[in-house]
């Protein structure tokens, strides 16, 4: 039936990191002893006094509409939170509350791009970048780096992909699904070369940015000469392990600000109004409430890259933030496991969940055909012992 439905979604590609989550689901309610590493999702509860303030909403009676762009205190909470964790000084009318940062993600491709407009994703990218902006008429430029350098891309490489058609550039920092997280530094050499292109905008995606082991965290808006045209985008999701309140927001000159507060007015009004009220409450808290979820990650990513070390042909960076590891496992690529052939990073991770019973996802969703993704946001135990079943498939 699918030429009923519009060419629009018949060219969509599915979310690979939904579609894995809910194979890994449906294979355990089959009764198989399925691992799912596959979904980036923390699993910590939200801290108690952020549920106290959800409860309180609820009790208050918030729930009516909010304005569309989010109540007047989140907002204002929103800028407090900027200036202390970012040195970023948005206005409450540079503020777009919206239903998670996907969405906030999608109004910035709909009201930024135009049918051909380039944009700019350094690989591997977050998997719903490309199809957002394809959704929106984008044209995706993939910028492929590697382990070798850190899955960072260089000034050079941004340079030579930028061609008049260049509309923005999206990247995320702590990245999803590398790890890894760009310094000051490294970030003024990328504005360096942006200065040059006064018309590309930026998406920095933060919503990582708590979830960091580096010990610096730099917003690219804050580098001079980058306010003006970065669209800082962030959320409640991950650090404050609340990806059910849906709840993310925007930091954007504010032409653009009002352009997403109407795309927003028509498609989905304001988002959620007692997860607003809980967010008010968890972005006002002080980083440090957060210390015993970015603690066990931390410990977690140590355990899992000494664990992915061991097994032979698995080539890892160190992630300096968020909850992947990211390895290369194209040394498998054209060996055949167990009668099944490896061809691709797609091949093997099909066969770690048939024959490891661990669910990951393919590098392909993240631009990146070598490597797979693991989410090692899960307990020790539940960690080693997929790691251990996944290096016994290995060695077959
Ligand atoms: N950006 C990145 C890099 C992500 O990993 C995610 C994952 N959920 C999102 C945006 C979307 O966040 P939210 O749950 O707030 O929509
Ligand atoms: N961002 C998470 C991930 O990459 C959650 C799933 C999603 O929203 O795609 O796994």
């Amino acid at each position: 039936m699918n030429h009923i439905l519009s060419d629009r979604i018949n060219n969509l590609a599915t979310s690979q990191t939904l579609a894995m989550a809910a194979l890994a689901r449906e294979l355990k309610a089959q009764g198989k002893d399925i691992i799912s590493l596959s979904l980036g999702e923390p699993d910590f509860n939200t801290p108690d006094f952020i549920k106290e303030a959800a409860k309180r909403a609820v009790d208050e009676n918030y729930s009516t509409y909010s304005p569309v762009d989010g109540y007047g205190e989140l907002k204002d909470a929103i800028c407090r939170k900027f200036k202390r964790d970012n040195e970023l000084d948005y206005k409450p009318a540079n503020i777009v509350v919206s239903t998670g940062a996907k969405q906030s993600l999608y109004n910035i491709a709909q009201v930024m791009l135009n049918d051909g407009d380039e944009v700019i994703l350094p690989a591997p990218y977050w998997v719903s970048y490309f199809e957002i902006v394809k959704l929106s008429g984008g044209v995706p430029v993939e910028v492929p780096t590697s382990i070798d350098t850190d899955f960072k891309m260089t000034p050079a490489q941004l340079e030579a992909a930028i061609t008049p058609k260049t509309k923005m550039m999206w990247f995320s920092s702590p990245c999803n699904p590398s790890g890894s997280v760009y310094n000051r530094e490294e970030l003024t050499a990328l504005a360096a070369v942006l200065e040059k292109y006064p018309n590309i905008y930026v998406v920095a995606d933060e919503i990582y940015e708590h979830i960091n082991f580096s010990g610096t965290f730099c917003s690219i808006a804050s580098i001079p000469g980058m306010f003006d045209k970065t669209i800082t985008v962030n959320g409640v999701a991950k650090a404050f392990a609340m990806t059910g309140y849906r709840i993310g927001y925007i930091g954007a000159p504010e032409f653009i600000a009002k352009a997403c507060t109407k795309i927003q007015g028509q498609v989905t009004s304001g988002a959620n109004s007692p997860a607003q009220r809980a967010t008010i409450t968890a972005v006002d808290s002080d980083p440090s409430v957060l210390k015993h979820m970015v603690d066990a990650f931390h410990s977690r990513r140590d355990l899992v890259v000494g664990l992915l070390k061991e097994i032979p042909g698995v080539k890892i960076n160190v992630p300096e933030g968020a909850f992947y590891v990211f390895p290369d496992v194209s040394s498998f690529f054209g060996k055949t496991l167990r009668g099944t052939e490896i061809k691709n990073a797609m091949d093997l991770s099909m066969y770690l969940l048939a024959e490891a019973n661990v669910a990951t996802v393919t590098g392909d969703a993240f631009g990146n055909p070598d490597c797979i993704r693991f989410s090692y946001a899960t307990s020790d135990d539940i960690l080693k012992e997929a790691l251990k079943r996944i290096k016994d498939a290995l060695a077959a």
